[in-house]
């Protein structure tokens, strides 16, 4: 059986600002990943106090956030198989310039923190960001006449 799973994605200030929101949006949905909710949010300090609690000690926490909140974000719930792992190679190393050609980062950015997308990096941390972001009611289970090609059963 495919390991189904669902993971959180923010597109950020720098792909709004750049109009990428359409591009980077595409390569998801190109993938075959299934767009579960999907929304403009305005951060908040607090929130993102929150969302970067692990960056709480680094130099840059406070022009992170501050870059965050320049516009609002676009979040999104992605459906797909082994999809927290999928997304997180598809969108590439936090460093654009480390990451591999091919990756959302790589292609299309340059430097930190402008690196246009946050993905969920484990199950814990998926579940709890979905969380954060949407409640119960704005996730949707819906089935696309493409799920038994993109899945792979049942043809
Ligand atoms: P991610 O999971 O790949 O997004 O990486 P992290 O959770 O470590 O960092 C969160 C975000 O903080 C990154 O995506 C970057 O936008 C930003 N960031 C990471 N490292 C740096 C840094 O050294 N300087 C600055 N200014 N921002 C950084």
């Amino acid at each position: 059986m495919a390991n189904i799973e669902r993971t959180l994605v923010l597109i950020k200030p720098d792909a709004l600002q750049r109009d990428l929101l359409g591009e980077v949006l595409g390569r998801f949905e190109r993938k075959g990943l299934k767009i579960s909710a999907l929304k403009f949010v305005r951060l908040t300090d607090a929130l993102l106090d929150e969302h970067y609690i692990h960056l709480k000690e680094k130099v840059f926490f406070k022009s992170i956030k501050q870059f965050m909140m320049q516009t609002p974000v676009v979040a999104l719930v992605l459906e797909g198989i082994d999809a927290i792992e999928s997304v997180r190679k598809l969108v590439g190393a936090t460093n654009p310039r480390a990451a591999d050609a091919g990756t959302i980062r790589a292609d299309l950015s340059m430097n930190v923190p402008s690196n246009l997308v946050h993905a969920s990096d484990s199950v814990d941390a998926a579940a709890g960001e979905i969380k954060r972001f949407f409640k119960e009611d704005e996730l949707f289970a819906y089935e696309k006449i493409t799920d038994r090609y993109v899945f792979g059963e049942g043809i």
